[in-house]
């Protein structure tokens, strides 16, 4: 395989990850400079992995700013596990938390905290297909909630939340599976921030959590052990076997984002690739974006053509033009461009300069 067969791929997740970084963990696959084994083969006890799992925590603190009073965790179960994990380690039987539902995850997430305590919405767009995020002035929120949960970039639909929701002393809960690191975040906002590593981070297997010491403290000592936040935070995400590869890979990832200058490049980077494409979409009407402007993601693009067939022509044709992936979630149908951090600008380039030329063909 060389760098000039690989393809443009605007996969949902697990998704593009830098080039860079694959050949790096190519490159030492079989032995680790220095250690003489692979990474596939050494314990999550070793120093050399000691090493990458401390420098991830280390790169994670420094990009993001995260101030003291946070422990950064290591988890496994997906983003899917957290749904159940926030729960049930901070909101009490008796309790309510409060959730904003802004398309199917956060749905999801409701399902799941729904079955250990009280759910309040307290704010939803299903109304409205999804096709925006709410804003902080239709939030109806408790000011005794446990704490309040939303999406931050909703995958499937394609929108994401510009701002972050104003919540007075109620802790603030965040999946952000598909746009951490996308830009600039400030951690002081948030009580807890979750994310399954598979879109903008790392490959599958690792779910990064951020959270707030005074969280540490509400866990129910009934909970079994894995699931509890305060193990894994007493014992460095080493409580049992971590997902060695997919930490050494995050690693490899995170310091090739500082190597770009950063969330505040990065995020840069992210825009000019969205305004591109949404740019592209508004131009002639032949495509219409499915998300409302002002909620638009900068991480996930959809769209629709004006008939299914299109779309599904669209789909096939771009497949074999080398732009993969671009077929909408089965729930929205329609094209969905996912352009995450190390999606590369050029593909961007390749995108518009198809969907021009079908446009002219189909039009
Ligand atoms: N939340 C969001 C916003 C997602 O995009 C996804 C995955 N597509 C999930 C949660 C579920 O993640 P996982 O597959 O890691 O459980």
């Amino acid at each position: 395989m060389t760098t000039t067969n690989r393809i443009f791929n605007f996969s949902a997740g697990p998704a593009v990850l830098p080039l860079e970084v694959l050949e790096e963990a190519r490159e030492n696959l079989l032995a680790m400079p220095g250690v003489g084994m692979s990474i596939l083969e050494i314990s999550h006890r070793s120093k050399p992995f000691e090493e990458i799992i401390a420098g991830a925590e280390g790169d994670i603190r420094r990009l993001a700013g995260i101030p003291d009073g946070y422990h950064v965790l290591f988890l496994q179960g997906g983003a899917s596990l957290q749904f159940s994990m926030v729960p049930m380690n901070i909101l009490p039987t008796e309790g309510s938390a409060d959730y904003i539902v802004t398309g199917s995850w956060s749905q999801k997430a409701v399902k799941e905290a729904r079955r250990v305590g009280g759910v309040r919405i307290a704010a939803s767009t299903e109304a409205d297909n999804f096709t925006r995020v709410p804003t902080q002035n239709e939030l109806t929120l408790d000011p005794d909630a446990a704490y309040v949960h939303y999406t931050t970039n909703n995958t499937i639909f394609g929108t994401e939340f510009g701002y972050v929701p104003e919540v007075g002393n109620v802790p603030l809960v965040a999946d952000t599976s598909s746009d951490m690191f996308g830009g600039p975040v400030d951690v002081s906002k948030f009580a807890l921030i979750y994310a399954g590593a598979q879109k903008n981070l790392a490959p599958a297997g690792v779910t990064l959590v951020i959270i707030r010491d005074d969280l540490l403290r509400r866990t129910p000592s009934s909970l079994p052990t894995m699931l509890q936040y305060p193990i894994h935070a007493e014992n460095d995400s080493l409580y049992n076997t971590p997902p060695v590869f997919a930490i050494y890979v995050m690693r490899l990832v995170l310091q090739w984002l500082l190597k770009q200058g950063g969330l505040e490049a990065i995020g840069q980077g992210n825009a000019r690739k969205a305004d591109k494409l949404y740019n592209e979409i508004d131009r002639t009407g032949f495509y219409r974006a499915h998300a409302q402007p002002g909620s638009r993601s900068r991480m996930n693009v959809t769209f629709r053509l004006p008939t299914e067939a299109l779309e599904k022509t669209f789909a096939k044709e771009a497949t074999s033009a080398g732009l993969d992936g671009l077929k909408g979630h089965r729930s929205v149908g329609g094209i969905r461009a996912s352009i995450y951090n190390a999606f590369p600008e050029n593909g961007i380039g390749g995108l518009v300069q198809f969907m021009q030329q079908f446009e002219k063909r189909n039009g």
